[in-house]
């Protein structure tokens, strides 16, 4: 069975992630640190492309030790395990998600990726092989299930956000607008890559919910199936 698949992003007022070169950028605060922690801690999973990866290195770990005391008590291991999309294997021997916070790493590289590197990722990490020349993420969910990873919440960036939609594997998503405006084309958006085109191609979503947190505003959104 696969997991059920939340999307969480957090994106400037005028619609984007970071900056042009691809440098992390505060757009929320406090508040809402605090929701996107307690989603995490109410996940099995937490997912990440290799482009967030490199370019914020981040651990992907719960902060608050009220949530890791509570999923602890509950059985949980205190964070939840941490996946990166990454054909090539590139994840750095080093990257923190590989070795802040106890628990389980997952990589999902594609058959093209250099053996040695896999064996490398191999000492830290699970890792999956799926598809050819880009990971298939349908394939990454159901290994990911028989995981029993029934939640996950994949945090972005742009491009990984757009493959999974394109997979038809979203089921939610959170979408942040907060009061900044980053600016340039080349900036990420949520949706990257080649985009589409006809409109019988976009995904439908269906408002759940607008929510004020800090200086902006959190939409909930649920994906409508054809
Ligand atoms: P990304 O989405 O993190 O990773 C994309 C990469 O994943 C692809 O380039 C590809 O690289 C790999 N991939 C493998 N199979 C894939 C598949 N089937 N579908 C999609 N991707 C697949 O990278 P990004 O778009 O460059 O985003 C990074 C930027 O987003 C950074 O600037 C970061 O700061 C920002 N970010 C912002 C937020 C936010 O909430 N504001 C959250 C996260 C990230 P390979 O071909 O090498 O495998």
């Amino acid at each position: 069975m696969r997991p059920v698949v939340i999307v969480n992003v957090a994106m400037s007022a005028d619609g984007k992630l970071s900056t042009r070169e691809r440098r992390q950028v505060k757009i929320s605060g406090k508040d809402d640190f605090s929701r996107v922690d307690r989603l995490k801690a109410g996940c099995d999973a937490v997912m990440v492309g290799i482009g967030t990866v490199l370019a914020d290195d981040p651990s992907l770990t719960i902060k608050s030790p009220d949530l890791k005391k509570e999923r602890l008590d509950s059985g949980r291991p205190e964070h939840p395990v941490r996946v990166v999309i990454d054909s090539r294997a590139r994840t750095p021997p080093g990257a923190s998600i590989l070795h802040k916070g106890d628990g389980q790493r997952v990589i999902a590289v594609s058959a093209r990726a250099d053996p040695g590197r896999v064996e490398a990722l191999r000492t830290t990490a699970t890792v999956i092989v799926a598809g050819e020349d880009e990971v298939d993420l349908c394939r990454v969910m159901d290994e990911l299930g028989k995981m029993g990873i029934r939640r996950l919440v994949a945090e972005g960036g742009g491009t990984l956000i757009a493959g999974l939609v394109r997979a038809g594997l979203v089921d939610e998503l959170y979408t942040y607008v907060g009061s900044i405006v980053i600016g340039g084309k080349d900036a990420p958006t949520p949706a990257d890559g080649p985009g589409w085109t006809k409109e019988t191609e976009f995904a439908r979503l269906a408002l759940a919910e607008v929510t004020r947190i800090d200086d902006g505003v959190l939409l909930h959104w649920t994906i409508k199936t054809a």
